[in-house]
């Protein structure tokens, strides 16, 4: 009798589905594609999401999305949004990109309107807008504080009336790329355990984001871990701008010992509080934004809000929970209970009044600015590999102006699904030779990890992988950190080699797979922050911590042929003369900071 043979050589089992357009995420992003697909007469599409249909990560967002549609203030434009976002980008974005943004932005929120989202608005009925962080001009329109949910439903709705085929609960392992074009992708239904080839001619990620590759963060639990950035990469693609991470200067600070306080850790604690009022204390009871920012005090941007706190906590002047003291106390309890519902309560449950006490908040990882390399119709450099949504890069330069990722998922949803509709031409196939060499063989690896009884735990990799990213590439950075960080992430990827796994249905298998995905946008980000030699937005070095001009470069990151990540550095373009006139005409820029 012939040996058993081990097992990895066994056929492995799979569904095939052929669709000529897989839409990979269906958040803001995909949705819009597809939409856009729908209504150009593209019907062989297939959007899929990991989650059940209407349930991604769009439905946090809160504060709004913006768009020049000069409900107040008339004199607002296309080119001073794009101006505003350059700006805010310190001047390393796309502005080809930011400018197809903004000038679509007001047909993008009119459609919406006409979809069913539920804007607020103004006394005559027009769609409300109101001053977001670092924008001349009122130009963010918004759903009372569930801005996000509503689109969301909107999107969902009309994507159902177009009859737009869903999946849920797929997820997507490995893109079926021979680095040149894109011919699919693989993965498993999360239900039932089966794996599945889609055979696509076209693919379009919309996956999110990788904000959550830190341990303090503003995701939902288990989303934005980089699935789309390292897809994308793995498949051939470039990233570029990974080293940019914003992190809001309020996330609730939180002791991680105690059972009821620990899932808080890093949530959002809105901006309004600082809007309304706030003061920031350190643990001495300094109000130390004297000292960082004296004229524009807790209002100012994001990034120097949140490297102010970095600062007073790394010199110990920080809370025993690594925060510091935000206090609106001085407000009346009606004012705060009127303007800030959902904080008073979401405190008042954990048993602090903010009427009567301050909270703790520290800097949370809020949005990755970096992501895939595009060009202006949404294409990778991977031929039919599109990517959208938080899942790209280039809008958003060294930093995110708020209220423009929403923007974005719906302006580059209906960029690239234009795009994709000019060129489709029916189902793909995946070459047998592609099957064989990658498809198959993947899917075994697959098979291989369910149910491993290896020596390392997932959540506890997990967990060191997001304390090393914030140790090591947070909000102070220099590079003997940066190469520790590297080294540490190697650690972990040695232990990720051999986890302890569930079946392919369990949270387990999920999170080994993500781990897979989390460490490759990781290692970009390391990278980039130790690549990146000066401070520009997001990004502070403390060993260069001035902006250096010949910086205005932006940093490319693509699989070397033979192992390992290569980096390369290019040139911004210069804006267009309407961008640039608006840049010269030096409109004031109002700091209200209300996502
Ligand atoms: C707390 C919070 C508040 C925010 N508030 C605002 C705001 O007020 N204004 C603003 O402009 N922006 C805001 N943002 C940012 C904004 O919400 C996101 O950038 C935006 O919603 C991203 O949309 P998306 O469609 O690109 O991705 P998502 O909504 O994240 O959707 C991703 C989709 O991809 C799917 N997916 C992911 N990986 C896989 C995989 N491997 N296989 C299969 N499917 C996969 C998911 O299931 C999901 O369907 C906020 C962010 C946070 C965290």
């Amino acid at each position: 009798m012939s040996e058993r043979q081990p097992i990895d050589d066994e056929p492995v089992e799979y569904d095939r589905e052929d669709v000529s357009v897989l839409v990979v995420g269906a958040g803001a992003a995909g949705a819009r594609a597809a939409i856009e697909l729908a209504q150009r007469g593209v019907d062989d599409v297939l959007v899929l999401g990991k989650r059940d249909h209407g349930d991604a990560h769009t439905t946090w967002a809160r504060g709004g999305i913006n768009g020049a549609l000069g409900t107040h203030d008339p004199e607002d434009s296309p080119a001073i949004h794009a101006a505003d976002t350059l700006n805010e980008g310190h001047f390393v974005n796309d502005s080809a990109k930011v400018e197809t943004v903004t000038e679509q932005m007001p047909e993008r929120l009119r459609e919406l309107d006409e979809w069913g989202m539920e804007y607020s608005r103004t006394e005559d009925g027009e769609i409300d807008q109101r001053f977001f962080g670092a924008q001349s001009f009122r130009r963010t329109a918004f759903a009372g504080d569930h801005t996000g949910e509503s689109m969301l439903k909107a999107l969902v709705d009309r994507a159902r009336e177009l009859s737009v085929p869903y999946r849920e609960n797929v997820m997507i392992t490995k893109l079926v790329s021979d680095g040149d074009a894109a011919y699919g992708a693989v993965g498993y239904d999360m239900d039932t355990g089966e794996f599945v080839l889609f055979n696509a001619g076209t693919v379009v990620l919309a996956a999110g984001g990788h904000a959550a590759v830190y341990d303090r963060h503003t995701s939902r639990d288990d989303e934005n871990n980089g699935d789309g950035a390292a897809l994308a990469y793995d498949a051939g693609a470039s990233l570029m701008d990974m080293e940019f991470m914003q992190f809001h200067p309020t996330g609730m600070a939180v002791d991680e010992s105690d059972p009821e306080w620990e899932p808080w850790s890093g949530r959002l604690v809105t901006e309004a509080v600082r809007g309304e009022g706030g003061r920031l204390f350190n643990a001495e009871g300094e109000r130390f934004m004297e000292r960082y920012s004296p004229d524009q005090m807790e209002l100012d941007a994001r990034d120097v809000v949140a490297r102010a706190i970095a600062q007073e906590v790394a010199e110990g002047r920080g809370t025993e929970n690594g925060g510091v003291y935000l206090d609106i106390s001085h407000r009346d309890a009606d004012f705060i209970r009127e303007r800030l519902p959902r904080m008073y309560e979401r405190f008042q449950d954990l048993g602090v009044d903010m009427a009567e006490a301050p909270v703790e908040v520290a800097p949370t990882s809020h949005y990755g600015m970096g992501g895939v390399a595009v060009d202006d119709h949404g294409e990778t450099d991977v031929d039919g590999l599109f990517a959208v949504g938080e899942t790209m890069a280039g809008v958003h330069g060294a930093n995110r102006l708020g209220g423009n990722s929403l923007a974005e998922t719906v302006a580059y949803g209906v960029v690239a699904g234009e795009r994709v509709a000019d060129r489709v031409d029916g189902p793909g196939t995946v070459p047998d030779e592609l099957r064989e060499s990658l498809v198959e063989p993947h899917l075994r690896d697959l098979r291989a990890m369910a149910n491993r009884d290896g020596e390392h735990d997932v959540d506890a990799a997990l967990a060191d992988l997001r304390e090393l990213m914030w140790d090591h590439a947070g909000i102070l950075r220099d590079e003997a950190s940066l190469r520790e960080g590297l080294d540490r992430l190697a650690d972990v990827r040695e232990r990720v080699a051999d986890l302890r796994v569930g079946p392919v249905t369990s949270e387990s298998f999920e999170f080994a797979v993500d781990l897979g995905f989390m460490t490759a946008a990781a290692e970009a980000v390391l990278r980039g922050a130790l690549e990146r030699e000066e401070s520009r937005g997001a990004h502070y070095r403390t060993d260069f911590p001035d902006v250096d001009a010949d910086w205005r470069r932006n940093v490319y990151f693509e699989a070397a042929d033979v192992g390992g990540m290569r980096l390369r550095t290019e040139p911004v373009d210069e804006p267009s003369e309407a961008v640039q006139a608006a840049l010269d005409e030096g409109h004031e820029l109002d700091y209200h900071q209300l996502e």
